[in-house]
């Protein structure tokens, strides 16, 4: 039968389908089609980081069922883990959670049994995440149209920001032993992947359960021959500046460091509870930067958070400006039920959050021009990750997307590159090989 994954959502969610792709095939019952028109079995790995995500994995069922009325419809993930039995209103015939991902072949093939006795057959199977849960050991083999690889080393948090749900769906902290991170890294390695980004719902907290740390998972992926290691995103609070002095001594670790602020404000972030003040938050990236040369330092902020007045957001366009960030993702607040924050009183308007997004991502464009014009003259090496119309594009260490005029296919190739210019859209650079 032929099956199709659509994904929302994080790295994680990207890892997790490649996984549950790899075992459906490895069945031999189940083969991989590239749309879902044409599927017999269409999975929606689903996001509920915000209400938008949410709708949007609604509205995909939707138009699947109009599209392909036969199918098997599996949804599966954050949304289902959060919202349980709900998940049906959907539409969708087998709802499954994220405890067990592993699960998805017998969830599908028992809905497949079933449906030969009763027509409209619903398989349910979400379970609870357990207090002794630990690390659900998956793994692609390849990731066949990417060129970086996103290894999954740690799952759930323990954090309980005011505005986030994900501790709700993810659970405890549960982390891959290293022994793991090092035989799927070298696997990855072996089936030609020459850079592997370390991802996980909150990898500063890798290791809280085995008495280890980040440093740990990032040496083992080294020591198993990557030659580029990224780091997904990771919490300022929680690399320490020992954890940063370790990381800097790693082979192949890129610096580039994506770390959420939400606001520049500390009355706000006291109201998030995130566990940083903008001072502290400063000095860490200050000392990332002092640790690896031509760091990048990328960012979330959330505006609009319940309370923010005109001066806390001018706090915060004040303070990234201050940090010169290369790249912030802007992000509406976005009420989620079962969160503290979405009992908060002051909820800001809708049209008082739109103008806030619309401001700092002026801000953003204008710090990433200024960043991309500090690379020019540099020389970056660029892990190229196609060819086409006579250019080749690829990412630098630090993250920068890079172009170079070139007939030569350098798919998946390191390359020495010296910056030339910013192109007009300010989004990446031109360079010139050598
Ligand atoms: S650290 Fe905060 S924002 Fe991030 S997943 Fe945990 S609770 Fe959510």
């Amino acid at each position: 039968m032929n099956f199709f994954i659509y994904t929302f959502g994080c790295k994680t969610n990207t890892y997790e389908s490649e996984s549950m792709s790899r075992l459906l095939s490895e069945t031999g019952r189940y083969r991989a089609v590239s749309d879902y028109v044409s599927a017999d079995v269409v999975i929606v790995n689903s996001c509920m980081v915000t209400g938008e995500s949410e709708k949007k994995a609604a509205k995909l069922i939707r138009r699947i069922r109009r599209e392909n009325e036969k199918a098997c419809i599996v949804l599966c993930g954050c949304m289902p883990q959060v919202i349980g039995e709900a998940a049906f209103g959907t539409g969708a015939d087998v709802i499954c959670g994220n405890t067990k991902r592993a699960d998805i072949v017998k969830a599908v093939d028992s809905y497949f049994e079933k449906k030969t006795i009763s027509r409209d057959m619903k398989i349910f199977r979400v379970e609870p995440h357990l207090k002794d849960e630990t690390f659900e050991l998956l793994a692609p083999d390849r990731y066949k149209n990417l060129t970086r690889a996103n290894l999954k080393i740690e799952d759930g948090c323990e954090c309980f920001c005011s505005y986030c749900v994900i501790p709700f769906a993810r659970g405890r902290v549960r982390s891959m032993p290293p022994e793991d991170v090092f035989k799927v890294a070298g696997d990855l390695v072996n089936s030609g992947h020459r850079e592997i980004v370390l991802t996980g719902i909150n990898i500063g907290m890798y290791g809280k359960d085995l008495g280890l740390s980040i440093c740990d998972a990032v040496k083992a992926v080294s020591e198993a021959g990557a030659e580029r290691i990224r780091l997904g995103s990771i919490e300022i609070d929680l690399i320490s500046d020992a954890a940063i002095e370790e990381l800097s001594r790693i082979p192949g670790l890129c610096p580039h460091f994506h770390t959420s602020l939400q606001s520049g404000s500390a009355k706000i972030l006291k109201r998030m509870n995130r566990r940083y003040d903008p001072e502290e938050y400063m000095r860490k990236i200050g000392l990332l930067r002092s640790s690896f040369a031509n760091a990048s330092v990328t960012t979330d902020v959330i505006v609009g958070f319940p309370g923010e007045t005109e001066e806390d957001f001018n706090d915060t366009v004040e303070f990234v400006r201050r940090a010169g960030f290369f790249r912030i993702h802007v992000f509406p607040y976005s009420k989620r039920n079962g969160t503290a924050a979405a009992g908060f009183k002051d909820q800001i308007p809708v049209e008082i959050k739109k103008q806030r997004v619309a401001a700092l991502e002026e801000v953003a464009a204008e710090l990433k021009k200024n960043f991309l014009t500090g690379q020019v003259g540099k020389t970056v090496n660029v892990l190229f990750e196609r060819s086409s119309g006579g250019f080749a594009r690829g990412h630098s260490e630090n993250y920068v997307e890079v172009r170079v005029r070139t007939e030569e296919d350098l798919k998946n190739r390191i390359v020495s590159v010296t910056v030339s210019g910013v192109d007009s859209s300010g989004d990446f650079v031109y360079g010139n090989i050598g």
